[in-house]
């Protein structure tokens, strides 16, 4: 494992752990897991679950498994399963040999409910779902008994050996555990631990017809393999009694114990596998690895690095009380990362011609520019420059309005690594008003580098050279949301989201002009636009036709709010 070695970081989860150690409650064995169900793509909040879980084992020695929660076979699929493991690996993550999957566990999970059933501590329930919610009673008043709580316990393994060899149709009967009708955790009034359910499971096919439910299964899995802490999110905590329960019935050492965190909730930004497979089958984005999407799969397509959302789950820590992370936060991580080492390059996206007319027509200038300030091995590279050359359009203003810095008539600007030019005039497209050409004029004296290089203007454009630029496809992201507070759903009960939805999530500039050392451009690789943001290629990107990503704009929010708060 590549991450977390060195740095250990404190969190309530090590102190038990290390209390755990002090006692040697697992005689020094730490053993964790990360569980996702295979019914959608990961998404940032389970990076912070992925990041605890592995990263609390690398620091303590310990191992981590990945296990499939592979036990709602109607939801699941293979496309999934093939996508979490992507995912997992490219965050920087190693399960070694331990990949394991809750359905090749069905057959003892099988067993040990004909042994629950066996001393006691189970019945098949013939009741309907309706009836068993009214049965079940509310949080003031207590449950009641089922009718076929008192079931013999031949009746009960012939129902229930019946139940999986198909007799009985889909929702007829369930497997429940006795335990307690009037306790007040509704989750202990006689839980559901198997049902019937004829659907095809991807992995055991149409071997089972019934299927184990969450609560029973989950402590089941984690007691196989032998887990130390089983780290979920604090929704489970009303569930931990029956955690327990389940493994205390089966009276046996060394269990493992539930630890609940509260889970990442993200500003703006839709975190439910549910409601993101509503905006891949509706339509509403181009797939779950839509650069928009905030699955693991669309920030990378997006181009953030793994050590950015690594670093980034870090320092959001890991706490007991829900809260809602600025997404600006994740933004600022990715940013910090990419100003250590992307290149730096030019890239006009909204261009306008500017013609420097004291400039032979037939020369070509190489212009030599720093890859990045920041890394001083990143080394330098020529770009051309010739007389006719294009600009951001929002660089030229024929009426600029006060601290306006970059071009208008009269006034100078530097060109980037190359001179400094001044606007003689314009010419405006008749028909349409707007601005068609810039004319200005060099001085010669002014090149970068040059003595005469040290005279001062205030604004710096950056610029392509017609002839040379390259011809690229530009898309701009914003947030998915235009709701802040969105991210806090699990909390409330569910508003429409998508009347939620950003309409101007993507813009997509398709005339974009890039210089020429970005020919045949590594789809993933990862670019500053000078004054523009970082860029990603996208994976679509070809030599014809180049795509790239803008990962964030360059201006830092989450610095300024840092600063702000300081003063
Ligand atoms: P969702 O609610 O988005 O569908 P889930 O909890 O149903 O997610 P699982 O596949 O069951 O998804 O989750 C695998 C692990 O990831 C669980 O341990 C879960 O607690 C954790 N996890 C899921 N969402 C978050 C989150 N937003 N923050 C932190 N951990 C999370
Ligand atoms: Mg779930």
């Amino acid at each position: 494992m590549d991450s977390g070695e060195s740095k250990v970081t404190v969190n309530f989860i090590q102190e038990i752990i290390d209390q755990d150690k002090k006692t040697n409650k697992y005689h020094g064995r730490v053993h964790l897991r990360f569980p996702p169900e295979p019914n959608g793509y990961l998404h940032i909040g389970h990076a912070k679950s992925i990041c605890l879980n592995f990263g609390l084992a690398a620091q303590n020695g310990g191992l981590c498994n990945l296990r499939f929660d592979d036990t709602n076979p109607s939801k699941e699929s293979l496309e999934y399963i093939e996508s979490i493991i992507r995912d997992v690996s490219w965050l920087g993550f190693d399960w070694d040999d331990r990949l394991f999957y809750a359905s090749d566990y069905f057959e003892k999970m099988y067993d040990y409910a004909v042994s629950l059933i066996k001393v006691g501590k189970a019945y098949v329930c013939d009741l309907s779902p309706e009836e068993i919610r009214k049965y079940r009673g509310t949080f003031k008043e207590p449950g009641r008994e089922s009718p076929y709580r008192n079931r013999s316990v031949e009746e009960n393994l012939d129902l229930f050996r019946r139940m999986r060899a198909g007799e009985f149709a889909d929702g007829s009967r369930v497997l429940r555990a006795k335990i307690e009708m009037s306790s007040p955790n509704l989750n202990m009034r006689d839980p559901i631990l198997y049902r019937i359910l004829r659907a095809t499971h991807h992995r055991t096919g149409d071997k089972w017809c019934i299927y184990p439910m969450y609560d029973y299964a989950h402590p089941l899995e984690d007691y196989y393999e032998k887990i130390t802490h089983s780290v979920c999110t604090l929704e489970f905590e009303d569930h931990r009694p029956l955690y327990d329960w389940v493994l205390n019935a089966l009276n046996l050492p060394d269990l493992p114990q539930q630890i609940e965190f509260a889970r990442l909730n993200l500003t703006n930004t839709v975190m439910s596998k549910r409601k993101l497979r509503r905006l891949v089958e509706e339509d509403y984005v181009a797939g779950w690895d839509d650069p928009r999407m905030p699955t693991i799969a669309g920030l990378r397509r997006r181009g953030y690095t793994p050590e950015s959302i690594q670093n980034f789950c870090d320092r959001i820590g890991v706490s007991k009380s829900n809260s809602m992370v600025d997404v600006r936060f994740l933004e600022h991580c990715i940013r910090e990362d990419l100003n250590l080492r992307a290149s730096r390059v030019m890239g006009v996206l909204h261009p306008l011609k500017v013609v420097i007319d004291n400039y032979p027509g037939d020369m070509v200038e190489e212009m030599e520019s720093e890859n990045n300030p920041e890394d001083p091995t990143a080394g330098t590279r020529k770009i051309p420059f010739s007389r006719i050359i294009y600009i951001e359009r929002e660089d030229f203003h024929e009426d600029p309005p006060k601290k306006y810095f970059r071009l208008a008539p009269g006034r100078e600007v530097r060109l980037k690594n190359a001179y400094i030019i001044k606007c003689e005039g314009f010419v405006r497209d008749e028909k349409t008003g707007e601005i068609e050409e810039v004319h200005c004029t060099y001085d010669p004296e002014s090149k970068s580098g040059k003595p005469g290089a040290k005279r001062k203007v205030k604004g710096t454009l950056h610029w392509v050279s017609a002839v040379h630029a390259l011809k690229a496809e530009v898309r701009l992201y914003d947030h998915l949301l235009l709701d802040q507070n969105e991210g806090a759903e699990e909390q409330e009960e569910e508003k429409d989201f998508i009347k939620q939805l950003n309409p101007n999530s993507l813009e997509v500039l398709a005339d974009c002009l890039v210089e020429p050392s970005l020919a045949g451009a590594a789809p993933g690789s990862r670019y500053q636009f000078m004054r523009k943001g970082y860029f990603c290629v996208d994976p679509d990107s070809t030599s014809d036709k180049l795509m790239f990503n803008r990962i964030v704009s360059l201006r830092d929010t989450w610095d300024r709010i840092l600063k702000a708060e300081k003063n």
